[in-house]
């Protein structure tokens, strides 16, 4: 009989704390952008961040950054930062009740070892890749580069959603959008997300590595293809103008810190 009377209680306080501690873990009602900091790069001299000159001499700390996307219908993880960040990115989902378990999806705007630095992590979720990146990714020069490699070399047995199209809509919805950009690498992508109130958000991978690199068209000396380059700017200019996005430079600090503070997001 105290069991029967008690029962229900017990019941509710069970469900009360289960709800309670999984609150994060349960799908958000809308998209959510989180930017995390995945490390620094104090750069003494910017010279190869253009293949003009203009940054010869340029100090520059660039942020490494990475980033969370939640959807009602799954998460996605785009950019992984620098292999010494990955405690970095475990706590932050941690601080989000979530493991790399728990991420339907990765993507990373290209496979530079600042960009796919932890995927290696994301093994178990479906790697949302231009082949042709996933081909840079796993030639035999990237292979070569052992340390570089070992951080994302699992991604080889993982289950791949190809974006094979100029643009790959994920949830079907139109919220989380990734363009093909190519020319810094021969498969780099860009994502363009849109929030209920916030806006449209434009994360361009490494389409411009400074600051200024943008108003004034500037390619990195270390680039796959320089006309490819332009016309990728050409293309994220249009889309900025036409879905009035705010464009996330993801290298420059002044676009990081004007983000919402982890673990605080876009919505
Ligand atoms: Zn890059």
């Amino acid at each position: 009989m105290m069991f029967r009377l008690l029962a229900p209680a017990v019941a509710a306080a069970l469900l009360f704390g289960a709800g309670a501690a999984s609150a994060a873990k349960a799908p958000p009602k809308g998209v959510e952008l989180y930017a995390i900091e995945c490390g620094k790069f104090p750069v003494p001299d910017a010279d190869m961040f253009s293949d003009d000159g203009a940054y010869k001499g340029v100090q520059r700390t660039l942020i490494v950054p990475c980033y969370l996307i939640r959807h009602p219908k799954g998460d996605l993880v785009w950019d992984t930062g620098v292999p010494q960040s990955k405690q970095m990115l475990l706590d932050a989902l941690k601080q989000l009740d979530l493991t790399p378990a728990d991420i339907e999806f990765l993507s990373v705007s290209h496979s530079h070892f600042d960009h796919i630095g932890n995927a290696g992590l994301f093994a178990g979720s479906i790697w949302v890749v231009d082949p042709d990146e996933r081909a840079t990714a796993f030639s035999e020069a990237a292979r070569k580069n052992a340390a570089q490699f070992a951080a994302y070399s699992a991604l080889e047995t993982s289950k791949a959603r190809l974006i094979e199209t100029p643009t790959l809509d994920l949830f079907g919805d139109k919220t989380v959008v990734i363009h093909q950009a190519p020319g810094h690498t021969p498969g780099h992508t860009i994502l363009e997300v849109k929030l209920q109130d916030a806006g449209t958000v434009l994360l361009t991978g490494d389409l411009w590595h400074l600051a200024e690199s943008r108003a004034a068209k500037r390619v990195p000396r270390f680039n796959f293809n320089r006309p490819d380059t332009l016309k990728s700017y050409e293309a994220a200019e249009a889309l900025a103008a036409e879905t009035k996005a705010r464009v996330v430079r993801e290298h420059v600090m002044e676009d990081f810190e004007a983000m919402p503070k982890f673990p605080a997001a876009l919505k």
